[in-house]
């Protein structure tokens, strides 16, 4: 069985990024993203902090835009318009989830498509369901990378995803399609998922629901890849229990350490990508 190392693989993303990064300054283009986190949600501001300094270590810079938890939908969209027109700025996120009051799906439509690294736009989503060239999400992005650091050839295999969020589990489902898998979402409303599960030969938890796969839910030889991140009494558990399942599966990742660190390296590609397609500058 094969832990899969997140950390070491999300380094030699980091490393082809800078060296993309390099390439770009070289010409006159210094990749800049902007981030706009709104309200002081604890788990967000250390998401910011981290994708920021992981930004700096590969060259790219960051632009903050603060807003306080009052702040209403117009206000983010002020912010977003001023994001549009900066070409100087080549990419934007906003860090979700948004204050109660704030229409999401407002926001996430008007992040400027050519800007969207995190993907999650209608624009660029229909894009990606329709194969086309567009900002693949990073969480998902880096799932199947790490798939395909174990697995040879992925086509023909029945992958099952749980979860059917916007965010991880429906592009995970379309990538894996795209890799031609033969793909199962399932979600809250599944029946008989430990017994969908065990039909697996890959395996992507997205639930957030603490260790909810079991070891009796795992074919022989599966590769299971763990999103979730749950915070329970302070530590942070996956969706799979790993101490039963590990021992089925060919291959696993571990929660802290497998999905995580291919998130942020997935953004910092998409945004130098960005940068590239904006100025028209081969990275
Ligand atoms: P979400 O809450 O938007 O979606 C969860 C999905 O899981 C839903 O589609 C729901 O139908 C399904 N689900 C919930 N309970 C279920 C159950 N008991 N059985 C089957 N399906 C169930 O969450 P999300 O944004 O998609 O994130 C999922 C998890 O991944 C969370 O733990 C989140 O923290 C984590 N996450 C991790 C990263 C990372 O970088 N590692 C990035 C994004 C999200």
């Amino acid at each position: 069985m094969t832990i899969i190392d997140g950390k070491s693989i999300a380094a030699t993303v980091h490393a082809e990024t800078a060296r993309q990064t390099a390439a770009l300054v070289a010409r006159g283009v210094t990749p800049r993203l902007a981030i706009v986190l709104v309200g002081d949600f604890e788990p967000s501001r250390i998401y910011v902090t981290n994708k920021r300094k992981a930004a700096a270590r590969v060259g790219i810079e960051t632009q903050l835009h603060t807003l306080p938890a009052t702040a209403t939908t117009a206000d983010i969209l002020t912010i977003l318009r001023g994001i549009a027109a900066d070409a100087s700025v080549h990419a934007a996120m906003v860090q979700m989830p948004l204050p109660p009051q704030v229409d999401t799906a407002a926001v996430l439509a008007a992040v400027p498509a050519r800007k969207d690294v995190d993907g999650l736009s209608p624009a660029n989503l229909g894009l990606l369901f329709a194969g086309q060239d567009c900002f693949v999400p990073a969480t998902p992005q880096g799932c199947l990378m790490l798939i395909q650091s174990v697995m040879q050839s992925i086509a023909g295999k029945h992958a099952v995803v749980i979860g059917r969020s916007n965010l991880v589990g429906k592009p995970m489902a379309h990538l894996l399609l795209g890799a031609n898998c033969t793909v199962t979402i399932a979600h809250s409303r599944t029946e008989g998922l430990p017994a969908i599960c065990r039909t697996a030969d890959i395996l992507v938890a997205a639930a957030g629901q603490p260790q909810l796969v079991k070891g009796d839910w795992i074919k022989p030889g599966a590769v299971v890849i763990d999103v979730g991140i749950n915070r329970v009494d302070g530590a942070l558990i996956g969706d799979v229990d790993f101490d039963s399942v590990a021992p089925l599966a060919s291959a696993i990742t571990p929660v802290p350490g497998g999905v995580g660190p291919m998130t942020i390296a997935c953004l910092l590609k998409n945004t130098v990508y960005a940068a590239a397609k904006a100025t028209g500058t081969a990275a």
